[in-house]
């Protein structure tokens, strides 16, 4: 099951923006325009910003978010957002004695589906389970006919064993990432994410970080979500049609916290 926190963020994260964005357009010290700056400017500076586009300032904030129960599928486009910080666990290091996997929602509701579904998963872990032997006792052999003790060929033996068994796992693994991301960074994962025509398995962790988001800096993420929700559709001829209820179900005030 999709399990999202928010393990650290900058603190006073809206102060910082407003602070490192005032001196843009300011003669006074830094510290002088920290100690200033009341509530009701940072609001209406980061109503502002938002409005101008200038968006370079809430880089100085940073979200660090762990995430279980999502499927290798997920964290492989995940990672295509470049503009972050990312730690997966690995199948190389870690042997999957019986592996998690992550089944789409339209195939756990039909019954047959389902059922082959899971036979694939189950092939894949026989599979796995005997390339993980026999790749052991071949390199097991070798680095004892090579002079490594019993424990040391026993320890690289595995290890290259089961860096190439992986290989027959699917996309549907389930998978742990911790990664790392800044406020601008994420307002161009929501566009994206956020929108109906985003893989649902992405789109559902985008509006569960989303939340969390929201919960601790509100104006921040007032305006986040998909691209739609300031101007036309960017997806064009392949829009989902729903722009009206898009822009209603993102911009409620006390949006499903
Ligand atoms: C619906 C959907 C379908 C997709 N389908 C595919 C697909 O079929 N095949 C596929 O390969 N990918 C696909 N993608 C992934 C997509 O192309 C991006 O790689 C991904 O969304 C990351 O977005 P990004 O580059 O904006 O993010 P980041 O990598 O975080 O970059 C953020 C921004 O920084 C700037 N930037 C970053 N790096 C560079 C750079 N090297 N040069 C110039 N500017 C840069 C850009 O303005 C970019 O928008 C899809 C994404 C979505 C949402």
């Amino acid at each position: 099951m999709l399990k999202v926190q928010l393990l650290r963020y900058t603190p006073e994260g809206e102060k910082l923006i407003a602070s490192a964005a005032k001196l843009c357009y300011s003669s006074i010290g830094i510290g002088e325009i920290e100690d200033n700056l009341e509530t009701k400017d940072i609001d209406s500076f980061l109503n502002m910003l938002m409005g101008l586009g200038h968006e370079s300032p809430i880089e100085h904030v940073n979200f660090t978010f762990g995430v279980e129960g999502v499927s290798r599928t997920l964290t492989h486009q995940l990672v295509r957002h470049r503009i972050a910080s990312y730690s997966q666990q690995s199948q190389r290091y870690v042997k999957l004695d019986q592996f998690e996997y992550i089944i789409p929602p339209s195939i756990a509701e039909d019954e047959d589906a389902k059922a082959t579904f899971i036979e694939s998963m189950e092939t894949a872990q026989k599979s796995y389970d005997e390339l993980s032997n026999i790749l052991y006792k071949k390199h097991y052999n070798r680095y004892i006919d090579e002079g490594s003790s019993e424990k040391e060929a026993r320890r690289k033996a595995e290890k290259e064993a089961i860096e190439d068994a992986r290989y027959v796992f699917p996309n549907a693994c389930e998978t742990k990432i911790v990664f790392t991301m800044n406020a601008r960074t994420l307002l161009n994962f929501f566009r994206l994410r956020c929108c109906n025509r985003a893989q649902w398995e992405i789109r559902q962790l985008a509006i569960e970080m989303l939340k969390e988001l929201k919960k601790v800096y509100p104006n921040l993420f007032k305006y986040a979500g998909p691209g739609c929700l300031k101007g036309p559709c960017p997806e064009g001829n392949m829009t989902c049609g729903k722009i009206v209820e898009v822009r209603e179900k993102f911009l409620e005030e006390d949006w499903e916290l």
